[in-house]
């Protein structure tokens, strides 16, 4: 397929902007870390011939890139050279909290992921809809102008990621690759993206159906957040309005009717857990907050892979970060115990069960808003999300939610306090959002299995009940 002409781009006005939502780069250098970013031929290209030793003694004698061509060229690499972060997770270019490349050169020398990130586009019939990332400090505290204040910028920025996706493409060749981690979009040439929208297995409806179930979930997460109403009942009904869209279609009614559906939400005071789903939130607990952290303690293995093999003391870390992996993994999922190194070491039953104080109204904002730009930038389900159906990427939201405020729950814990944190939910999101991006870069056996384990309708309800009635006065 070709890229369209420019008259078929969309143009400003078509760029969906969510409202109430604000972002500027505030300069703290947190998106810099944990990372090893990918580059482009054509970013590599930009900073290759740079003597960055004589322009600053940080970068003197120091290996500032990895090449993976080989791997890319033979398809098993999503970029053909990387940053080489330093050994605390920070890249090598972040020099007194600020990119020495931005500072040097200029904003367009940096990657293309740099320059794109947080920001994500979703094409789709109705235009191009915006999103942020929480893996920002700055997006998660909703610091900066508002976006819509804000629609040039953003315009030029989606044009960029056309451009930056295109070049990928090019380099790729004709098969192309998965979106990007940070900048998730729908390739320029894709083959009508949301022409159709999978709701759940086996019910598929047009984009122009889809558009009235959609309109109505962001309206009524808005008068909740607006109201700052208990965020639990409100994310419970938002699921409601789902399964009734469900309902609908295969009773062939028309979604224009879902907006009089106002969902009925009542807690029961006796929930339990069930098995399933304690242990389902125990995986992804470890997939998303404490798997990372071994990762990066061993980034050595994860950035010269090739050598694994022919060098003995990366062997044996090989050998212990496998070790470390399985213990991890059977403590959490088997055990319920939970470390996550200078966060709290949580027992995910004792955190579900841990009693704090009703949520605040700025918290139940805080989460109400988060639920609305997931649901607005449409990133949590389809070509940006491993191709989940609707009800799937739903519950992968549910499971996050419920992994914050374990989290959160056990930070509280440790400090004796019954009240969760503004500040321990902004760490937990950054740290969520991260890997939630990287939900398409999964071996395909863990997308499988977590395709298949969000895909049960209602798998977590039992732990939000649970969540809700641990809230006291
Ligand atoms: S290249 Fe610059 S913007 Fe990109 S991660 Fe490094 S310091 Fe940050």
């Amino acid at each position: 397929m070709e890229d369209p002409s420019a008259s078929d781009l969309p143009t400003a006005d078509q760029l969906l902007i969510p409202e109430g939502v604000r972002y500027n780069c505030q300069g703290c250098g947190r998106c810099c870390s944990g990372w090893s970013v990918g580059l482009t031929h054509a970013d590599y290209s930009r900073v290759k011939d740079v003597d960055w030793g004589s322009l600053h003694p940080d970068l003197k004698d120091r290996q500032l890139f990895i090449n993976r061509e080989k791997e890319f060229d033979e398809g098993k690499s999503r970029y053909p050279h990387f940053t080489y972060p330093r050994a605390d997770g920070t890249c090598p270019f972040l020099i007194e909290g600020l990119c020495f490349i931005h500072g040097t050169f200029d904003e367009a020398t940096k990657p293309g992921t740099c320059q794109l990130f947080p920001y994500s586009y979703v094409d789709t019939p109705e235009g191009v809809y915006l999103g942020v990332t929480y893996n920002s400090m700055a997006s998660v505290r909703n610091i900066g102008e508002l976006l819509t204040d804000q629609r040039e910028k953003l315009y030029g920025y989606y044009l960029k990621t056309r451009d930056h996706l295109s070049v990928r493409k090019s380099e790729e060749g004709p098969s192309g690759g998965v979106p990007d981690a940070a900048v998730v979009a729908s390739a320029p040439d894709a083959a009508g993206p949301f022409d159709t929208v999978t709701i759940a297995a086996g019910c598929v409806v047009p984009w122009s159906e889809f558009v009235h179930l959609d309109n109505h979930l962001v309206e009524y997460i808005s008068a909740a957040e607006q109201e700052s109403k208990p965020f639990i009942p409100t994310l419970i009904g938002a699921e409601e309005i789902i399964f009734e869209a469900r309902r609908m279609v295969s009773r062939k009614e028309s979604l224009e009717g879902i907006k009089n559906f106002q969902p009925k939400v009542e807690m029961s005071a006796n929930s339990e857990a069930s098995g399933t789903s304690e242990s389902t939130i125990a995986m992804v607990y470890y997939l998303y907050l404490i798997y990372p952290t071994i990762r990066a303690r061993y980034q050595d293995l994860w950035l010269d892979k090739r050598k694994a093999f022919a060098n003995p003391k990366l062997l044996f870390q090989l050998g212990k970060l496998i070790s470390e992996y399985f213990a991890a993994a059977v403590n959490a999922v088997v055990f319920k115990n939970a470390n996550i190194p200078g966060l709290a070491k949580v027992n995910i039953n004792k955190a579900l069960d841990y009693k704090i104080v009703k949520l605040s109204p700025e918290i139940n904002q805080f989460f109400s808003r988060w639920l609305r730009l997931k649901i607005f930038s449409k990133t949590y389900f389809g070509p940006a999300a491993s191709g989940y159906p609707m009800v799937t990427g739903f519950n992968s939201l549910v499971a996050y939610f419920i992994c914050a405020m374990l989290l959160v729950k056990g930070e509280a814990l440790k400090r004796g306090s019954k009240e969760i944190q503004l500040y321990d939910l902004y760490e937990a999101f950054w740290r969520l959002d991260k890997e939630f991006l990287t939900m398409n870069q999964l071996v395909p056996q863990v997308t499988a299995g977590m395709s298949v384990a969000y895909s049960m309708p209602k798998v977590f309800r039992s732990l939000l009940e649970v969540l809700s009635k641990n809230m006291t006065d």
